[in-house]
């Protein structure tokens, strides 16, 4: 069952990374998109739509599922919107959008950690949307439960949630900070780190995306931070500082990761590789001439692993850290490979 999932999920990356490759090899022009400054005013006037009960919902027709099979959604989609997974929060709804219209990340607490960013990364370059928008909500409850805890109201958390809130601490400790003793209402601490939150998940986009900061300094793209009222249905946009300070304190730390493309690793692994000391202990992976195998003989030219992608070119597996970050370790034998996350591989 466990080699069944990790295959969807595989197959799952496989479809997604492949519109990148077919770009590639795609001899047409793309097609021209809206302006920054344009594609923020289509998301304006669409958030206005839905909260006055005026939608057009565009873009929903068997047509745009057609195009939507036929066409590149680069040539489409002019907004990348990373957001909380909230139930209250149906992105392409409050936008009164469709189909191929906006590339959406959801994250509880809209949190910036690698798989997040690498999302972003890719609806900036590889669907080349115009438009990052980081999109809190009001009453989030990743950010309630922050607040709570910085208070002393410890909840029991199941084992990856504590992972996930440590993206919204920075932003909830300024705030508490900033407040003092003055006695504020849960209500208003809530808010007001909701909007600090936001702009902490810039600054972390910044931070480790070299991408990012040179879309925004260049123009091809504006990032944008908005908070949306689950209870009135709009979207209050940020103002411009918020972007500038974010850009210019990532832009200034000496931790901001600096090199633009993923890390490569062009290695000659034909063998079989068993997985160690992993929760998913029964899977191999065998690197053949023209396919990499996982168990039970399912072909996979392109995996993904952890934020790895390992493909083959010739009868090299090559391995591409797509965040940048926590390289690939190949033992000096080669025959030991240790992939982010900690997951061992051993040549037999
Ligand atoms: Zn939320």
């Amino acid at each position: 069952m466990r080699i069944l999932a990790l295959a969807l999920v595989l197959a799952g990356c496989t479809v997604f990374f492949a519109a990148a490759s077919l770009r590639a090899g795609d001899e047409q022009e793309p097609k021209p998109k809206p302006s920054p400054e344009e594609a923020l005013a289509l998301l304006k006037a669409g958030n206005l739509r839905f909260a006055e009960g005026q939608e057009i919902h565009p873009h929903v027709t068997a047509q745009r599922l057609q195009q939507a099979a036929s066409e590149e959604q680069g040539d489409h989609a002019y907004a990348t919107v990373l957001t909380c997974s909230d139930s209250r929060v149906p992105v392409e709804l409050i936008f009164d959008t469709g189909i191929m219209d906006l590339f959406v990340v959801r994250v509880a607490g809209n949190v910036c950690g690698t798989d997040e960013i690498g999302s972003v990364e890719y609806g900036l370059v590889h669907v080349r949307t115009p438009v990052v928008v980081i999109l809190g909500h009001t009453q989030c409850g990743a950010v309630t439960a922050m607040v709570r805890s910085h208070r002393g109201d410890h909840q029991e958390l199941e084992a990856n949630i504590p992972a996930l809130l440590n993206g919204i601490a920075p932003a909830v400790a300024r705030v508490l900070h900033a407040a003092g003793d003055e006695a504020l209402s849960e209500e208003h601490l809530v808010d007001a780190s909701v909007r600090e939150n936001v702009g902490q998940a810039m600054y972390d986009l910044f931070l480790v995306s070299p991408t990012a900061r040179e879309a925004v300094k260049s123009g091809k793209a504006k990032v944008v931070g908005a908070v949306y009222d689950i209870g009135t249905g709009r979207v209050e946009w940020m103002s411009r500082a918020v972007t500038k300070e974010a850009l210019a304190r990532a832009a200034a730390d000496p931790d901001r990761v600096t090199e633009r493309m993923a890390e490569r690793h062009a290695l000659a692994l034909t063998g079989l590789w068993e997985i160690q000391d992993s929760d998913l202990p029964d899977v191999k992976i065998r690197v053949a001439k023209k396919a990499v195998l996982f168990d039970c003989d399912e072909p996979m030219l392109r995996v993904l692993w952890r934020g790895v992608i390992a493909r083959l070119a010739g009868d090299r597996l090559e391995l591409m850290n797509l965040a940048g970050r926590n390289a690939v370790e190949i033992s000096e034998d080669g025959r030991t490979l240790t992939w982010p996350g900690g997951v061992v591989w051993k040549k037999q």
